[in-house]
Formats: C-alpha cells, sequence, structure tokens
C-alpha cells in the first residue's frame, strides 16, 4: 500500500500546466493507468478522451512499450550524445527516415515539442546564413496556430489567444497571414490565395522561413484547413527561396488519418517536427527532420555545425521505447482504427449540432471537437466528465475528443455520451462569455 497522494502540497507548491498556484483549480490524482483508463486514488477508472495530450495513441502500459523501457534501462537510460551515439538512436532515425518523405535525410532529436520547433527555426536561420542570405532573418506563419512555449516558438504561436501581449517587449517579431479559409476537401479559397500571394510579395525577401501545423491547427483553436492551401505555400516557398517547416507534433503518427498530415496535401517540407505520439506517450521526445539541402546549408554557415545541443539529445531510454512505438504503428492497424474512430465520432457527435450552447461541431481523423457559444466552467465540467468515467479537458470554448487509437466503439460511445449530456447541461457553462 502505498501513501496517500499528499493534495495539499501539490496545491501548495506544486505548478501544474496553464494554471494559478495561488487559486489553482482542483486537481485528480491518477495512481495508474492502463489501456485506455487512468486510474484515480479512490479507485475509480476513467476513459482518457484526450490520449495525454494527445501522445498515448497506443494506450498506456502497452506490453511492447513496457518492454522496450525495460530492457534499455538495464543496459544504459543515458549517456551524452557529444561524440558518442548508440543504437537506440541509430535505430530510431533508420525508422523515422524510412517512414517520412524521402528528402527528409537528417534527423534532430530533442527533448521536447517546443525545442524541436526552436531547432527548426534556428536551422532554418543558420541555412539562410550558409547558402548567402544572411538578410533573411524574418519568419512568416498563419493566424490560429500554436508552436509551443518556449520564446521562437511563443512568437509564432496565435498572437491573439497566444502569449503575445504577455511578452510582446522581449518576443522575436513575426509575420502573420490570416487564418486559413479553404475548407478541408475544398480548392484554395480567394481569400487565401491573395492573402498567401500578398505577403510573400510583401515579406518574401526578408524571410528565412514558414511555419505551419498542415491541415489541423491545435491548441491554437483545434481548425482543420485544406491541402490546397498547403500547395500554395509550398508553390511559393519555392518561388521565394523561404524554407517551409511543418509542425506535426500534434498531427504525427496517424492522428489525422495519414501517417504524416502533409501526405494528405502530397507536399513535403523542408524541415518538419514530430514530437508527442513518437514515444506512444511514455516519455518526452521530439524530431526535427531536414533535407540535405538543408543541412548542408546549416553547416555552410559560419559556425560551421548545428548550434544546438541538449543534455538529454537522443535519450536512449526514449529513442528505444519510440522504435517500439514506430514497430507498432508500422504494423498498419491504426489506419482502420482512426478510420473507424472518424466515422463514429461523425455520428456520434453530429447530435451536438442541434443544442443552444454548441456554435460548431468539426471532426477529422480520431479528433473530434466541439465548439461552444460560451466559455465552459472547466472546474465544474471536470467533475461533471469525471463523475461520468471519463477523461475530458476543455480549454475555453474548445471541448474535443482525441482517444488513444485502441479505443473500443463503446469506450468511445461513453466518451462522445458525456461530452453530448455535458453540453446540454447549464450547470456546465459559465454565467458570462470572457
Ligand atoms: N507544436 C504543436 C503543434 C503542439 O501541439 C505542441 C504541444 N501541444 C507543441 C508544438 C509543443 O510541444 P511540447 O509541449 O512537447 O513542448
Amino acid at each position: 500500500m502505498t501513501n496517500p497522494i499528499d493534495l495539499q502540497f501539490d496545491r501548495d507548491h506544486l505548478w501544474h500546466p496553464y494554471t494559478s498556484t495561488t487559486a489553482p483549480l482542483p486537481c485528480y490524482p491518477v495512481v495508474s493507468a492502463e489501456g485506455v483508463y487512468l486510474q484515480l486514488e479512490d479507485g475509480r477508472c476513467l476513459i482518457d478522451g484526450m490520449s495525454s495530450w494527445w501522445s498515448t495513441i497506443h494506450g498506456y502500459q502497452h506490453p511492447a512499450l513496457s518492454a522496450a523501457a525495460k530492457a534499455q534501462i538495464d543496459r544504459m537510460s543515458h549517456v551524452m550524445f557529444g561524440g558518442i551515439t548508440h543504437q537506440p538512436a541509430v535505430e530510431l532515425g533508420k525508422r523515422l527516415l524510412a517512414m517520412t518523405a524521402e528528402p527528409l535525410n537528417k534527423l534532430f532529436l530533442a527533448d521536447s515539442g517546443s525545442v524541436a520547433v526552436e531547432v527548426a527555426l534556428k536551422m532554418a536561420l543558420q541555412y539562410q546564413q550558409g547558402i548567402g542570405a544572411a538578410q533573411r532573418t524574418e519568419i512568416m506563419t498563419i493566424r490560429g496556430g500554436y508552436h509551443g512555449d518556449t520564446f521562437a516558438a511563443m512568437s509564432v504561436c496565435d498572437p491573439v489567444n497566444g502569449m503575445h501581449s504577455l511578452f510582446q517587449a522581449v518576443l522575436p517579431k513575426a509575420h502573420f497571414l490570416p487564418r486559413p479559409t479553404t475548407g478541408l476537401h475544398q480548392p484554395l479559397s480567394q481569400q487565401d490565395a491573395m492573402a498567401l500571394e500578398q505577403g510573400f510579395n510583401q515579406y518574401g525577401g526578408q524571410l528565412a522561413a514558414v511555419i505551419v501545423e498542415p491541415m489541423v491547427q491545435g491548441a491554437g483553436g483545434m481548425r482543420f484547413y485544406g491541402a490546397a492551401y498547403l500547395q500554395k505555400l509550398r508553390q511559393l516557398c519555392d518561388k521565394h527561396q523561404v524554407v517551409l517547416i511543418f509542425d506535426e507534433i500534434a498531427t504525427g503518427f496517424g492522428r489525422t488519418g495519414k501517417l504524416f498530415a502533409y501526405q494528405h496535401a502530397e507536399v513535403v517540407p523542408d524541415i518538419l517536427c514530430l514530437g508527442k505520439a513518437l514515444t506512444g506517450g511514455t516519455m518526452t521526445l521530439a524530431a526535427t527532420l531536414a533535407t540535405d539541402a538543408i543541412a548542408a546549408g546549416v553547416c555552410n554557415s559560419a559556425a560551421g555545425v548545428f548550434m544546438h545541443g541538449p543534455t538529454f539529445m537522443a535519450n536512449p531510454l526514449a529513442c528505444a521505447v519510440a522504435s517500439a512505438s514506430l514497430d507498432l504503428i508500422n504494423q498498419g492497424q491504426w489506419q482502420q482504427q482512426v478510420a473507424a474512430i472518424e466515422e463514429q465520432l461523425q455520428a456520434e457527435l453530429a447530435p451536438c449540432r442541434t443544442l443552444d450552447t454548441v456554435a460548431d461541431v468539426r471532426v477529422f481523423g480520431a479528433i473530434g471537437v466541439v465548439e461552444t457559444k460560451r466559455a465552459v466552467d472547466v472546474a465544474t465540467i471536470q467533475q461533471f466528465f469525471v463523475e461520468r468515467g471519463v477523461w475530458i479537458r476543455p480549454f475555453g470554448k474548445l471541448l474535443y475528443i482525441m482517444p488513444p487509437y485502441i479505443v473500443s466503439s463503446a469506450e468511445l460511445r461513453q466518451l462522445t455520451n458525456a461530452l453530448y449530456d455535458a453540453l446540454n447541461n447549464e450547470r456546465c457553462f459559465t454565467i458570462s462569455d470572457h
């Protein structure tokens, strides 16, 4: 019998994500997790509709991932990557390069998604220096994005719902195109075509890179947009010699119904960021992939090397688990699983459209989103969900379900039913907009 979790200590001393330490919202103590279930300290089990922030695609305690972790920890859990290499990094590298687009041929293994984005932006800047275009120092992106919480990453998050107002004085300035209006499976909208042309005409000569989340804008608003936008973006980046970075930290490894979201558009970026589901959600690891041309430019810059090297770069434990996760992906079941989840989310979230509280319902791959008209009351709705045996964590006016791919249809129904019932319950909403 382990000691009870000291919730008072947690409340008094531990910061949680985007949370006040002086007036924290309640936290639910989890003692273990298996399959799609989180087990609370009081014995209740919750179906995880979040995949622990979109990472636990195979479910918790998958035997293959646990076995890989245990085998690796008995050999070596960590060793520096400067001047040393190891089998877990090489094996992971081989798998990642084999499953991504052919031109992506160089791999940087970082320790979190935000760092992978920093690495991508630094690579683009050093590349431009290396090819004699040192004047290209600026970054362009689109509104509604989210790329992480470190400074360069924050600078390309949505300027309104991101953290720009708080850190304006120190954030690097990025250029923002309007949020794409081209819908999924739609031709490029006139508006988007004009905005893209205008952006490149105005800033094309100063830009080092453009960074976007392809097809799905995640934490910046859970919005989907069409492949045609990415095709136009690729053309313009080529025309203006701008590096194209795709942040697939949220969308990579099957979540949208393709292994990578860029495959919907058949467009290959110059730099690709991966993270979250890379280790099947077991531990933190991220990857930044680049083409040979990018790598050559970087290494031709004044430094002659790429100037980044985290302590836990290519952590062997994380790499070993990531390879085991990619082996599961390569078995291919995710395709049927994600297609089935998509179909069920479409059918079971559709009734939410009839509710007065709901502004929009959208589904793409294994992502189901309900946008409400008013912000929900997080503490109340969280309690409501826990009482219903599910774990769904809303933000602002967004409630979404992104379950592990192994979720059964009965478990998914429990999630969608709970969501519908919460949206139909006035108690779950705050009195006024904010
Ligand atoms: N990019 C995207 C698209 C993300 O969704 C996230 C995380 N939500 C990040 C970057 C940052 O990743 P991390 O939280 O691992 O730093």
